[in-house]
């Protein structure tokens, strides 16, 4: 049995096969293909080939290749270790996302620890009077839950989904739900500005239930929590609430394994290259580290975190800044370490090729359909 990747090309083939590579040019063009030694040869044809010469074949998503690499050493038990859980919140505009986020960064980090945040890296940990973290993803909520969804990467633990108490559930909240009911996110409720005068949070319980979404007070699942975001009232109750959400989930990690994460976003920086904010989800990040993501890898140059301090590590749930990729990978594509350097400029230039090569059969499809218009 051959064991292939997308990225077989004739002579791969051959090499695999033990066969010389004429020969295999030859069986291609017995079946109408005329290739060359290079050309990278679709599963199809190479299931073909392979049979010719009494081969079996089994494909192998290269894309995985690194996490094959990295998942080949079981965890020992000892070694997962709690982590903190990662948390978005989502809601209809103006129900006070930013407000609650903002409120939360506020009390619990700038209260708590030197420096305050600083920057803004799309994500950022807080600590709460229990000494107990929560880490934020603090980007739009639907376009990191679709993003990252599309890559078939889990962002998000916990969705928090904020709905203000003087309006009523709205379509970007039932977005919210469907979204994170969809990735199978554990949701809890904020049922925000009960100051104002007027606000009806009942009315809100009474909708969500109208949907099928009991809330725990009326003997339902769903934990939810009256809030006031812009005075601070409920908020930590919220987050407990969050905590509790957090438990039954048992968020573990492996602090020892090579890390891996995901991209939250990137820019160039005139000075200092290409800056990446991400968000390490299992194992740890070290300077020094190989980093492979996308069609984009490089050496971890510099760390630092939201109060912009130097970092050496950061280890699982914990959101960085990182300087060293050779590019700007996407947000939402996922990093991994690797042990070379020349092995994620392999697979980074096989993603580019791949990419390319995709490009261009979509031309020539596109090509082929119009002249099949025009006949
Ligand atoms: P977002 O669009 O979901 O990010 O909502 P914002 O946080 O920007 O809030 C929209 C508006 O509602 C702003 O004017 C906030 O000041 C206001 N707001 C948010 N939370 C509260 C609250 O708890 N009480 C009151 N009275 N106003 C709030
Ligand atoms: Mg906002």
């Amino acid at each position: 049995i051959l064991k292939l990747t997308e990225y077989v090309t004739v002579s791969d083939l051959a090499n695999m096969m033990n066969i010389p590579v004429n020969e295999v040019i030859a069986t291609c063009m017995s079946i109408d293909m005329m290739v060359s030694i290079n050309m990278r040869l679709d599963a199809e044809t190479i299931k073909l080939v392979a049979e010719e010469f009494g081969f079996e074949t089994e494909f192998v998503s290269s894309d995985v290749v690194a996490a094959i690499q990295e998942s080949t050493e079981e965890d020992s038990e000892e070694d997962l270790l709690d982590r903190a859980p990662i948390v978005t919140v989502m809601g209809h505009v103006d129900h006070g996302k930013t407000s609650l986020l903002d409120n939360i960064r506020k009390t619990n980090v700038i209260a708590g620890e030197a420096g305050g945040i600083t920057q803004h890296i799309g994500s950022y940990s807080v600590k709460l009077p229990s000494g107990r973290h929560i880490t934020f993803l603090d980007t739009p909520g639907h376009e990191a839950f679709t993003a990252m969804r599309a890559r078939g990467a889990k962002a998000t633990d916990i969705a928090i989904i904020i709905i203000a108490s003087d309006d009523k559930v709205m379509p970007q909240t039932v977005e919210a739900i469907n979204h994170a009911t969809a990735a199978g996110v554990p949701m809890v409720f904020a049922f925000n500005k009960i100051d104002v005068a007027g606000a009806d949070p009942n009315k809100i319980r009474e909708q969500l239930a109208s949907m099928n979404y009991l809330v725990e007070d009326w003997g339902g699942k769903y934990q939810c929590q009256e809030i006031s975001a812009k005075k601070g009232i409920g908020v930590n109750e919220l987050l407990e609430k969050v905590l509790l959400e957090a438990d039954i989930l048992e968020l573990k990690a492996n602090p020892k394994r090579r890390a891996s994460g995901l991209i939250i976003e990137s820019s160039l920086d005139k000075g200092r290259g290409y800056v990446s904010n991400i968000l390490v989800q299992n194992g740890t990040l070290r300077v020094g580290d190989v980093i492979l993501a996308g069609k984009y890898y490089g050496r971890v140059k510099a760390m630092t975190n939201e109060r912009n301090q130097a970092l050496k590590e950061a280890g699982p749930s914990i959101p960085a800044t990182i300087l060293g990729f050779n590019g700007p990978p996407s947000a939402g594509d996922t990093f991994n370490v690797l042990e070379t350097e020349h092995e994620a400029r392999d697979i980074a230039n096989k993603r580019t090729q791949l990419e390319r090569e995709q490009g261009l059969r979509t031309q020539k499809m596109l090509t082929l359909d119009d002249i099949g218009r025009r006949i």
